[in-house]
């Protein structure tokens, strides 16, 4: 199992320490069960870090388990994405890859055990009438007419079920438990239907499918899972699922614990609706650059190593929150800072025009690689005449606090030279700024004056002879409002999508930056970190999609 990071602490950890000490357990097993019915989000990677990382804590093991009880909507495209996702977040299951279909046999017979048992009946009830014998959680449920049917005759019409003779939602197996307990799901919750469907790995085998609360607690326990980690939604079906397998012959009873989910801000994370904005073609595709997916977030460029990061510092509880976005941006950030490579790239570009420079000469200046990191080295960067600089970066009536160019003021060329800007240049129709002019001085190559005089301003720039036109997307949020999912009522949550998420420039940058290998990332001075993208770069023709902007507003409150 691979090495990852430090040890967490939280109360699940606690817990199983606890149980180790205890002797309660050898070795624990937790797993990882997606339903396989979508692409994984950062929701999922919460819970991949939690049930792997504590295996790796404790020496133990984490199954990748496929919960597909449901024939429906499940596909084996998510099933490839899921795994290569789970592997790529840096986890493995080496050779216990498991299928909860694969249990349906066992699964079945648990549920004629049920029935001999006489805790299961099969029910005739239709879903309405079902609903009404059920009650509310202040009025008691009333038994169905079907409850106390004899063992013999619940067998044979489970039996026959199974066999395919009756129609979807002609009858249901129900759990006989408790019909006046205050939790709904302890009130003879269905356990089987009968559904006619096709299932992408059983095929057609089966026309009687366990509902989740049935097959849950036997995936784990026919698994030998010690804790079963869930989300907070899960509590009030934690004594149905005890309560079978208590009922049942089981070769172990795992313990279900619960965590609060991640909720992000500026995000979506239902499949149902992520599903939505991928059908309606709002993005890309799963693996848009904005999309929260694992394969959207990999594609933008985030690295698995920032991922865990964050699920580490979002930490593990049983109180619901929503974090901040700028907290997962953060983690990018922190690990990129140490590890891009610099380089220079004009966003928005104007000509700047060094007046008293020579006119056919290049020099080549020293780049630092990254200021981070004293073995990257150094890079010839090409100096010209003729620039490009950030069109910001000027402006002829600049306030007093503005300390990059503006007429008669001096500031550091990135690497080059310190120059003052002598005025600008203009379209004559539409008052633009066409160029900026300055004279430099020859006497400070390196960004320093020999006399030791003070430049505040510092900027990037481009030689406009040496520079490569780079596409670059310039990523936002997907939605324009923290929480999204907040619909008034009659509204829509894609009435918050934010309509500028990606905006796309052809931008000036150096030209070594054309040799980018797909995936490789770098911190564009002043503007951000980027990554050539992996799908739509060609070998001297990357394409870049922004990461993050450079301004830390997580990294600056919590600092
Ligand atoms: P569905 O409604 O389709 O069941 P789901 O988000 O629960 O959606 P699963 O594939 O069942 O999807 O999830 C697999 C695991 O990931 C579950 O154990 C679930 O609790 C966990 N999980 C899902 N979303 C989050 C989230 N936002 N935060 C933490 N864990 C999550
Ligand atoms: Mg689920």
């Amino acid at each position: 199992m691979a090495e990852h990071d430090e040890p967490v602490s939280h109360f699940i950890a606690d817990m199983i320490e606890k149980d180790l000490a205890d002797g309660r357990h050898q070795q624990i097993m937790t797993r990882f069960p997606p339903e396989p019915n979508g692409y994984l989000h950062i929701g999922h990677a919460k819970s991949i870090c939690l049930n792997f990382g504590l295996a790796e804590q404790f020496s133990g093991i984490c199954n990748l388990r496929f919960d597909d009880t449901n024939p429906t909507a499940e596909e084996v495209e998510y099933v490839d994405s899921i795994k290569a996702d789970v592997r790529w977040l840096g986890f493995d299951w080496e050779d216990r890859l498991y299928f909860a279909s694969d249990y349906f046999e066992q699964m079945y017979q648990y549920a004629e055990e049920l029935i001999s048992a006489g805790k299961a009946y099969v029910c005739t009830l239709s879903p309405e009438e079902f609903k009404e014998y059920r009650g509310v959680p202040t009025r008691p449920g009333k038994p169905s007419p079907w409850r106390d049917r004899p063992v013999e005759e619940n067998l044979d019409l489970f039996r026959r079920m199974r066999a395919g003779e009756f129609a979807d939602g002609a009858y249901v197996l129900r759990a006989k438990i408790d019909m006046i307990s205050p939790n709904l799901h302890m009130r003879d919750p269905a356990i089987y239907r009968i559904k006619h469907a096709h299932h992408h790995r059983t095929g057609d085998a089966w026309c009687v499918y366990p509902m989740y609360d049935f097959a849950h607690g036997l995936e784990d326990a026919i698994e030998g899972v010690t804790h079963s980690i869930c989300t907070l939604e899960f509590e009030v079906h934690r004594p149905l699922y005890d309560w079978l397998l208590d009922q049942l012959s089981v070769p172990c009873h795992p313990q279900q614990i619960e965590f609060a989910r991640l909720n992000l801000s500026y995000t979506v994370m239902s499949k149902r609706k992520l599903l939505e904005l991928v059908r309606d073609k709002v993005v890309w595709g799963w693996d848009d650059p904005r999309m929260p997916t694992v394969c959207g977030l990999r594609r933008r460029g985030y690295t698995p190593a920032s991922i865990r990061a964050f699920c580490r510092k979002i930490g593990v509880t049983k109180m619901g929150s929503l974090t901040d976005i700028a907290l997962l941006e953060h983690c990018i950030r922190d690990e990129l800072n140490a590890s891009a490579a610099r380089a220079m790239v004009v966003l928005d570009p104007v000509k700047l025009i060094i007046e008293n420079y020579p006119e056919n000469q290049i020099e080549y200046l020293d780049g630092v690689n990254n200021p981070e990191d004293a073995e990257a080295g150094t890079r010839p960067v090409a100096f010209s005449r003729e620039l490009y600089i950030e069109r910001e970066d000027f402006m002829e009536d600049a306030p007093k606090k503005f300390f990059r160019l503006k007429p008669g003021q001096e500031v550091r060329l990135r690497y080059g030279y310190l120059v003052t800007c002598t005025g600008c240049e203009k379209d004559p129709e539409t008052g633009e700024v066409s160029a900026v002019t300055c004279i430099y001085d020859p006497e400070t190559r390196g960004g320093n004056a020999p006399d030791g005089r003070r430049v505040k301003g510092t900027i990037h720039w481009v030689s406009k002879q040496a520079c490569a036109d780079l596409p670059v997307r310039l990523f936002d949020r997907l939605f324009n409002v923290e929480l999204p999912d907040d619909v008034p009522a009659g509204g829509h949550f894609r009435d918050h999508l934010n309509p500028d998420s990606c905006k796309e420039i052809v931008a000036k940058g150096e030209v070594m930056l054309l040799e980018a290998q797909p995936g490789a990332r770098y911190q564009f001075e002043r503007n951000g970190y980027f990554i050539a993208d992996a799908k739509d770069s060609q070998l001297g023709k990357p394409v870049f999609n922004r990461i993050v902007a450079l301004k830390d507003s997580w990294g600056k409150k919590h600092k």
